[in-house]
């Protein structure tokens, strides 16, 4: 399986096809509430579904096949600034309008504000020094440098976060997800899915998501994809997989349970059957990578930590604020839940140590 993380300025925001959805059920149920941190966050992130009056054919006909098959299918809200996002399908690669939103823009008002943004410099590890962080030490070129501080929030994603933490002595269990994704794909004459917005909408069946999809990755780096990306037509399936993975100090470690197989082999039935109504023969389909971009769930945050939102593992100056608290895999599009979690650890940090 391949692990995709962003890593630069704004993170994997940049590279998301910018799906915005509510998905704190998890965190609900061990005593998070995140509803004053989800109404913020509607105030400042331009989400709407607009994108449909400008779907293109094909994606109005698979829509329609969706329903038919009674699989009750949804526009997916997107976080773009919609005046300019002429649905062109390059959201992974970076929006060559500005449209997309990403989380660049937090970073611009926190630099207004007094910040300061020290790129190009990887955290390697958070000095404990009787019990309590004593800042981090990082590498910036071939210089390794010491950041003092008074408070620690590291929100190096679910697969770094976990690194840092076991190289400070600090090692998260195991529990890895990660979101699998395979695209099931046929040919299909001016499909045109590679110049249509990515996962315009979405259906559901047990812990599978499934959605309209280019799928970029496979078409140029599966040798197995035919050449002429427009006349492709092809599905995702993101599965919400068990929380079998585990990532510290060395080598992720993460492989499919045979739930998660037997939830793929079901749900690659239904794209077959799909693609079939669309009148693609099932012995013309091909596969994507397997491939997953939703690392978290390496600390969870439990009922304990409720209140504090910090793992008592942790020395108590030492907090997280990405996907690494997740209790569990969303199998959807994670970014907005984990900003809304974010802003609730900030809050506790500006109470407790401001
Ligand atoms: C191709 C793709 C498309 C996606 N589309 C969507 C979507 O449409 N909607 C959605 O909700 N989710 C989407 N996701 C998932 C979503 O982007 C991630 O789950 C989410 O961004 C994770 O947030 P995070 O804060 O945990 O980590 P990240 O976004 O990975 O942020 C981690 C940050 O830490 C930095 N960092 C890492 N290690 C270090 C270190 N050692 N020192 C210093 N800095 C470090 C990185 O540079 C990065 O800026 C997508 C993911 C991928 C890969
Ligand atoms: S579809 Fe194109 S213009 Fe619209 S947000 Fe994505 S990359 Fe930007």
């Amino acid at each position: 399986m391949v692990l995709i993380s962003g890593l630069g300025t704004g993170g994997a925001t940049t590279m998301a096809t910018a799906n915005a959805l509510r998905l704190d059920h998890g965190l609900k149920a061990v005593g998070v509430d995140l509803d004053a941190e989800f109404a913020e966050l509607g105030r400042e992130v331009p989400v709407s579904t607009a994108h449909r009056a400008r779907w293109n054919e094909t994606t109005e006909k698979l829509f329609s096949v969706f329903e038919e098959m009674g699989l009750g299918p949804q526009p997916l809200p997107k976080m773009r600034r919609r005046e300019t996002c002429g649905n062109c399908g390059r959201c992974l690669l970076g929006c060559p309008t500005g449209a997309k939103w990403d989380s660049r823009a937090f970073l611009d008002e926190a630099e207004e504000r007094g910040a300061r943004l020290v790129t190009s410099c990887r955290v390697l590890e958070v000095v404990v020094e009787n019990g309590r962080a004593a800042g981090v030490v990082a590498r910036s070129g071939l210089a390794r440098k010491f950041f003092p501080a008074d408070v620690v929030v590291l929100a190096a994603g679910g697969l770094e976060t976990p690194i840092i933490l076991g190289r400070s002595g600090i090692p998260c269990g195991p529990g890895l997800f990660v979101d699998p994704v395979l695209c099931v794909a046929g040919p299909w004459k001016k499909a045109a899915q590679d110049r249509e917005i990515p996962m315009p909408f979405v259906a559901e069946r047990g812990p599978c998501i499934f959605a309209p999809y280019f799928d970029l990755l496979s078409y140029y780096f599966n040798g197995g994809w035919p050449p002429g990306p427009g006349n492709i037509l092809s599905l995702m399936i993101k599965l919400a997989d068990e929380r079998s993975g585990a990532v510290a100090a060395g080598p992720v470690d993460k492989g499919l349970t045979s739930r998660d197989t037997d939830a793929l082999t079901s749900a690659v039935a239904l794209c077959a059957a799909i693609l079939g109504r669309m009148g693609i023969p099932k012995d013309e389909l091909f596969f994507g990578t397997l491939n997953a971009g939703h690392p978290g769930g390496s600390l969870p945050l439990r009922r304990e930590d409720a209140v504090t939102l910090h793992p008592a593992r942790l020395p108590e100056n030492l907090f997280i604020a990405d996907a690494t608290l997740l209790p569990e895999a969303l199998g959807k599009p994670p970014i907005l839940t984990i900003m809304a979690l974010a802003k609730k650890v900030a809050k506790r940090v500006r109470r407790d140590f401001a």
